[in-house]
């Protein structure tokens, strides 16, 4: 039987003067800056004029927002944003994850009934997540609701949409935005003109330089040339720096990396205008929502690190994106009702080099030493407790159903004797060590990745400040609050700029949003609403 559990109108004047009546938005936008993170924000805060200034100036932030949960991911983050629940409660514990009964790969949105509408092939969709998100609430509330999820990533559009939107759109590597037959027959013929007129394969032969002077890059970050960035040219050696041409890149790399360079967004948000304008989204008493992911921050982010001249040079390409945006929904559905999210699925380490050259004790775990220690234990495993007993899925390993106890143990002290020599490593633990383990806010964090009978059974976990991104760039994943921080922003046209640091979980975001539109969220999710007149 579902649980529902309904707030009192607590937040109703959020945003609004006092004795002012209440007024429902119209429509709520709901972004996700893949790899958005607070710290960036701040510091490149008085250089924005676009969507970032907007978006900040008109609500409320509250600074002091993180994820609690300890593999800081896209797909499981983006999936706590919609549904209020973290991983082990909600069972989207990674991108992808090892299937003990199948022993193969599973990918977060994977769905093997439907097809590609563009191409046929096997696609994606919500059809194996059981659970509902903010989406699914306002259309139970209201089935006049519509709901429309967007991203340049196919899991980012799917698990931020939820099981009943009335269209997810994913960037489909072939050049063009495309969905499955979860969410319809054929592609919308407004999708269709759009990808005609995008020609993705063009952009090959255009050159990513700074959209401003470059003093004001060598004056806000670090140099543009910094061991630990990848080079994407290779022209003159390793020259990691603008200019940046893709020639070099080819049209088949240009068509599966569109969405993680500046571009793919700008092109997202403009069909997120026209998806808009098409399914008549704010243009009645019925609250809409559509949700937008924005994928480019994390591809600039794990190619060249977050304190480099590209991404900051990418930051302000989104503020001026985003603020195209907004004015262009301002003006067609009116000041003031439009209630903007804007939020993160998870943050970044900076490059190891550069926390090193800051007095830091950071590096990188090197992959020949990993992979050849995974080898060594591979062996051992086979000998002392048997072949086909213990899966390595990734940096996780997976013990086959069928293992005792003793069995268990055997593999377990190995795993522990041998991979914790690998510099960087701070622990080597098991899924019984993590839930028997305490309540400080890291072992909490790993608590609740863990789902009974999804996770796997053995995690190593780097020291802070320590990746196994190798040889180059930087990344996500761990329970540290580099990745776990993320900004949360709540804008309405109009209203009071101020900034909230009280303590809030990721989990909290979309039944605060439930509330502040006085829908009902089940009870048994991670989060609470918050009351947003504090
Ligand atoms: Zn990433």
């Amino acid at each position: 039987m579902k649980k529902w559990f309904l707030m009192p109108l607590v937040a109703a004047f959020l945003f609004v003067g006092c004795g002012e009546k209440f007024n429902k938005p119209k429509l709520v936008v709901f972004i996700v800056v893949d790899q958005g993170m607070p710290e960036l924000l701040e510091k490149y805060n008085h250089l924005f004029t676009g969507g970032y200034r907007w978006l900040k100036d008109n609500g409320v932030s509250f600074s002091n927002t993180h994820h609690e949960y300890g593999y800081l991911v896209t797909g499981p983050s983006h999936y706590v944003l919609s549904s209020g629940r973290n991983p082990g409660n909600g069972g989207v514990i990674g991108n992808y994850w090892f299937n003990r009964d199948t022993k193969e790969s599973w990918y977060c949105v994977q769905d093997t009934f439907a097809t590609n509408v563009i191409n046929g092939k096997e696609s994606l969709s919500y059809r194996n997540i059981d659970k509902t998100t903010l989406g699914d609430w306002l259309k139970e509330s209201n089935p006049n609701t519509k709901v429309v999820s967007i991203s340049g990533k196919d899991r980012a559009a799917i698990l931020l949409g939820g099981k009943n939107p009335d269209m997810a759109l994913w960037y489909g590597k072939q050049g063009g935005y495309t969905t499955s037959t979860y969410y319809g027959s054929k592609l919308p013929d407004w999708v269709i003109s759009f990808n005609s007129h995008l020609n993705v394969s063009s952009y090959v032969d255009t050159v990513w330089n700074r959209l401003l002077p470059e003093s004001i890059y060598i004056s806000n970050t670090r140099a543009d040339f910094y061991k630990g960035e990848a080079d994407w040219s290779q022209k003159d050696g390793y020259s990691p720096t603008f200019p940046i041409t893709f020639d070099e890149l080819g049209v088949e790399s240009m068509l599966g990396s569109f969405p993680y360079i500046p571009f793919g967004d700008e092109a997202m948000l403009r069909l997120g205008v026209i998806a808009a304008e098409k399914h008549e989204l704010g243009e009645d008493e019925n609250t809409d929502i559509l949700f937008l992911g924005l994928s480019a921050t994390d591809g600039v982010g794990h190619e060249f690190g977050p304190h480099s001249h590209e991404q900051l040079d990418n930051y302000l390409r989104v503020d001026r994106h985003l603020g195209s945006f907004i004015e262009s929904v301002e003006s067609s559905i009116g000041s003031g009702n439009t209630l903007y999210v804007l939020t993160s699925d998870h943050g970044s380490i900076a490059l190891p080099e550069y926390l090193k050259s800051e007095g830091i004790d950071a590096g990188r775990i090197p992959k020949p030493m990993k992979d050849s220690l995974y080898a060594d234990v591979k062996t051992k495993i086979d000998l002392h407790v048997g072949k086909n007993k213990v899966y390595r899925y990734g940096n996780f390993f997976y013990y086959d159903t069928s293992m005792h106890q003793l069995e268990r143990e055997a593999a377990t002290d190995i795993l522990k004797s041998n991979l914790s020599k690998l510099d960087g490593i701070r622990s080597v633990i098991t899924k019984k060590e993590i839930l028997d383990g305490g309540n400080s806010i890291y072992e909490r964090r790993l608590k609740n990745m863990i789902h009974p009978q999804k996770s796997p059974d053995v995690f190593l976990i780097p020291k802070k400040y320590w990746t196994m991104r190798y040889p180059y760039g930087a990344s996500h994943g761990t329970p540290y609050d580099y990745d776990t921080h993320i900004p949360f922003v709540l804008s309405r046209g109009g209203s009071k700029s101020r900034i909230n640091s009280k303590r809030v979980e990721s989990v909290d975001i979309a039944p605060t949003l439930a509330q502040y539109l006085n829908v009902q969220f089940p009870k048994d999710i991670d989060g609470k609403a918050l009351n947003l007149d504090e």
